[in-house]
């Protein structure tokens, strides 16, 4: 199972959610600039991933990828910019709507 490494996403690989066929997971680049973008972008400043961390591509702008041989891939330099928060505010509406 992989999980998105950003704070508040739930997105992960285990299938229990089935509308998200396009989500796709990428490893945090080696390059220190561009990882520390990456870092930055999870919302956890004092935390380093490891070689198995991700983020999921809902983060990622459409035109940071390519088109590869079976999935998509990220760009060269390519790096999380949309907004997190927006994303699951949906995710935990519904989540305290499912408690009330
Ligand atoms: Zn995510």
């Amino acid at each position: 199972m992989v999980n998105c490494a950003v704070i508040n996403c739930k997105n992960c690989t285990n299938g229990r959610r089935k509308n998200q066929e396009n989500v796709s997971f990428h490893r945090f680049p080696h390059e220190p600039n561009l990882k520390r973008k990456w870092i930055e972008a999870t919302g956890n400043k004092d935390w380093s991933p490891t070689k198995h961390s991700t983020i999921c591509s809902k983060h990622f702008e459409e035109a940071s990828f390519v088109e590869g041989k079976k999935q998509r891939i990220l760009a060269n330099a390519a790096y999380p910019t949309v907004d997190v928060l927006k994303i699951t505010t949906e995710e935990v509406s519904l989540f305290i709507y499912l408690l009330t």
